[in-house]
């Protein structure tokens, strides 16, 4: 048995044609002869490259040198059964565009199911390990970028007493609260964002002069930041700035593109939207502390509806022609934080508000 082939002694680009003999006694082999030379190599020693289409075959000998064949069929028939299976299988495959496309589309949809589910349970372990020291730096280092880099907050206008009478009324629900977590109360002017009050990582929560105007009274800016509260006792911040840190390393990874990682935080997380999931544990837990603190459950839904209200006129002002004269900037309110992922804010309220009865039975 045998077959033409063209030797490349892995010296000189030049080849030379043998005629390669295959023998199985003693043991699998090739051998030919070059320049009066006999050259033998057991086939556990060579490296045959698998079929790519119509290319030739490939085989790599262990003295560097090289074989190139149109065709190795007695050889591949007596190669041992699952070498053999196996690179006709890639053959196989890589003969068949459907089978090409359905293997692409299958890598696409894993890689979407490992951002989908495996980066959120991978950021969850991450954040366990890390010391909330660290955290608290981060957080640290967003509210600076928020401040001053991106520009977004300028210095609060509320009034000092109204500042002072809100910290104190949320402190005063936390002690009322066994699972508070440790946080700091940050008052700014929210500019563009509107009415807002969001969780940075480390405790850090800010509420804006938008929303403290927009609440007919205390318990309702109280009844926010305990929603806020719920997104800190869960470090929802620092798993969701941990996910978008581990997907753009994976996409990195894939796409080669390492700047898209270095991009600012703050900016990621002004842009990040929790998972309903982690909204509807903030509302549980807003929900509770609201209950053991004895303040009315139905000043969260109260607020909500009238931020939904809000974010209806600024969708309606901007689909609207701007009128001569107004200041485009103005419009262009983000949906506040607390709204974001949910849509049904009426199927949200529902248990703030059916919930109030008992809290005054057991409060009075
Ligand atoms: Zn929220």
């Amino acid at each position: 048995m045998s077959f033409q082939a063209d030797y490349f002694d892995g010296l000189r680009a030049r080849a030379k044609p043998v005629t390669v003999r295959v023998k199985t006694s003693p043991h699998l082999h090739i051998a030919f002869e070059i320049a009066n030379e006999s050259l033998a190599f057991a086939l556990a020693d060579c490296d045959v490259q698998a079929k790519l289409g119509k290319a030739k075959r490939l085989i790599d000998l262990p003295n560097g040198g090289r074989l190139e064949a149109e065709n190795i069929d007695v050889l591949e028939a007596l190669m041992p059964l699952k070498t053999n299976l196996f690179w006709r299988g890639l053959h196989y495959l890589e003969n068949h565009l459907a089978l090409v496309f359905a293997s692409l589309l299958l890598t696409v949809f894993a890689g979407w199911l490992f951002l989908q589910f495996g980066v959120p349970k991978l950021a969850e372990a991450v954040a366990k390990a890390t010391p909330p020291s660290m955290e608290a730096q981060l957080g640290e280092q967003v509210l600076k970028g928020l401040d001053h880099k991106l520009g977004y907050f300028s210095l609060s206008e509320t009034d000092v007493t109204h500042k002072a009478a809100i910290t104190a009324a949320l402190s005063n629900l936390c002690s009322k609260v066994k699972n508070c977590p440790v946080y700091r109360l940050e008052f700014r002017n929210g500019g563009v964002i509107g009415a807002n009050a969001f969780a940075l990582p480390g405790g850090i929560m800010v509420v804006t002069d938008d929303l403290v105007r927009l609440a007919k009274n205390d318990t309702e800016i109280v009844a926010v930041l305990t929603h806020e509260l719920g997104h800190v006792q869960q470090r929802h911040a620092f798993r969701q700035s941990l996910q978008g840190v581990l997907a753009g390393l994976i996409i990195a990874a894939v796409t080669g593109d390492v700047s898209s990682v270095a991009s600012g935080l703050p900016a990621v997380l002004m842009q990040m939207r929790y998972s309903r999931e982690h909204e509807l544990e903030a509302d549980r837990f807003a929900l509770s502390a609201l209950q053991k603190a004895c303040l009315p459950t139905r000043a969260f839904a109260d607020i909500l509806q009238r931020l939904e209200a809000q974010a209806l006129v600024a969708t309606n002002d901007k689909n609207a022609k701007p009128k001569p004269g107004s200041d485009p900037k103005q419009k262009t309110h983000s949906i506040s934080e607390l709204l974001s992922s949910h849509p049904d804010t009426q199927l949200r309220i529902q248990p703030f508000l059916h919930i109030d009865l008992n809290t005054k039975r057991n409060c009075t």
